[in-house]
């Protein structure tokens, strides 16, 4: 059945993409060309994995046997956000389908079609009534009712931090059903001297810009070695200027508008935070035309870990970029933040990259590369990033649970 979802998704891949394109905001052709067939890809992924779910022998003591089950761990709440609609529904819904649980999600109210949409299919392709639930609300009601529940074993939950503290504090206060939370992000990317300046800029721009800055592991702190600071400074700014901001239906355009009116508001009062706090605006920073969410690539120099702009996640294309001399400050300077997400490394020299992987405190390390999504791959955060794995094998964990049987061998005392 999950096989046949896949391929129902990649039958009306253009409907979905345009679905979460006039929801999101989100480029159309990104959206059919990444998100659609990573979910067929998902749901493919997991639909394999779920024949292969083993307990162990186990070796006990004298006189004893045992094995362990894994189980399902029952009903799934999964509480998603509004920046990848499909990415997020599938990276929860696969993994907890393949476990054998049943789900109930509740889709971000700025994106509510395309679930609705996966609900269809899943009844297409003979998922039973019951199995794959999708419940449309407001965060405050339907997301708390999720929290809150007796009934739902586990939640699976990526959004906030703020909002992850609610979800926890829920679960605690009612069956203390165990909660996964993939959380904000403020994730450094450092750009050592060695780099080809081409493929660092272009690298730390698509990581900050990309899905026009709504992505949990933007590339949001930028520090750039300084002997090829200024070089790669003005090359930022030149793809800054270049970019197309516009309809994302527009095959031309780089970069949509922001989500909701809510979205646009506070990424503004941000920019606006960060020049009353001292920082230099490079580009950007303006409202794009008169109507519309639409904003500016924005990058904004001589800032340090200690500004708003620095510290907390913005969640829009604004970028912090910062100079400095040797890897134990970048490394230093990389940790000083309370999350712990994603982070990445631009070097040819291995020992640095080897060394500097080994001493970031965040969930992935992006080597020459960012955003390298595999399903294959957990990811997930350290620190107030987060708990839990999404993605890979490790994923299946979160919806399973162990049981052990245990039986004597012969005569024995027990
Ligand atoms: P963002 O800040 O990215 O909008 P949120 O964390 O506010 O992210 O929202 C992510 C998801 O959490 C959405 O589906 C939203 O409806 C839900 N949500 C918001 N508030 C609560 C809450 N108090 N309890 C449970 N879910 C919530």
């Amino acid at each position: 059945m999950m096989m046949k979802l896949a391929d129902l998704i990649e039958e009306n891949v253009e409907e979905i993409a345009a679905l979460d394109a006039v929801n999101g905001g989100k480029l159309f052709t990104l959206c059919k060309a990444i998100d659609i067939p990573g979910a067929a890809r998902t749901l493919r992924y997991y639909a394999g994995a779920a024949d292969k779910i083993h307990g162990t022998v186990l070796k006990m003591s004298k006189g004893l046997q045992g094995y362990t089950l894994r189980e399902p761990i029952g009903v799934v709440g999964s509480i998603i956000p509004w920046n990848f609609p499909t990415t997020m529904f599938f990276m929860k819904a696969a993994p907890a389908l393949a476990a054998g649980c049943t789900l109930v999600v509740k889709p971000a109210e700025q994106t509510p079609l395309s679930a609705l949409y996966y609900a269809h299919l899943a009844k297409l392709a003979g998922i039973p009534d019951g199995v794959l639930n999708v419940v449309n609300g407001f965060g405050e009601t339907a997301g708390a009712a999720i929290s809150a529940h007796m009934d739902i074993d586990k939640v699976t939950f990526t959004g906030s931090t703020e909002v992850g503290r609610k979800i926890m504090a829920a679960a605690a206060a009612s069956n203390l059903k165990p909660v996964s939370l993939e959380l904000g992000g403020k994730s450094p990317l450092l750009i050592f001297d060695d780099a080809d300046i081409d493929q660092a800029a272009d690298i730390a721009f698509r990581g900050m810009f990309y899905n026009k800055g709504e992505i949990c592991v933007a590339s949001s702190r930028v520090y750039v070695q300084e002997g090829i600071y200024e070089k790669l400074v003005k090359k930022l700014v030149e793809k800054a200027k270049a970019t197309v901001v516009g309809d994302p239906f527009d095959p031309q355009v780089n970069q949509g508008p922001q989500t909701d009116k809510k979205q646009f508001e506070k990424i503004l009062s941000y920019i606006e935070h960060g020049k009353r706090e001292g920082a230099t605006l490079l580009t950007g920073g303006k409202h794009v035309g008169q109507k519309g969410y639409y904003i500016e690539p924005t990058i904004f120099t001589d800032v340090n870990e200690d500004m708003i702009i620095t510290k907390e996640e913005i969640f829009g294309p604004v970028m912090s970029l910062m100079k400095f001399k040797t890897m134990e400050e970048a490394i230093k300077r990389a940790n000083n933040t309370t999350y712990g997400l994603a982070s990445g490394i631009i070097t040819k020299n291995l020992n640095v990259a080897n060394t500097v992987s080994r001493s970031i405190r965040a969930g992935v390390v992006w080597i020459n590369c960012y955003t390298a999504f595999d399903v294959d791959c957990p990811y997930g955060g350290y620190k107030m990033s987060g708990s839990g794995r999404d993605f890979g094998l490790d994923a299946l964990n979160q919806y399973l649970q162990i049981k052990s049987v245990v039986t004597p061998i012969h005569d024995s005392p027990w």
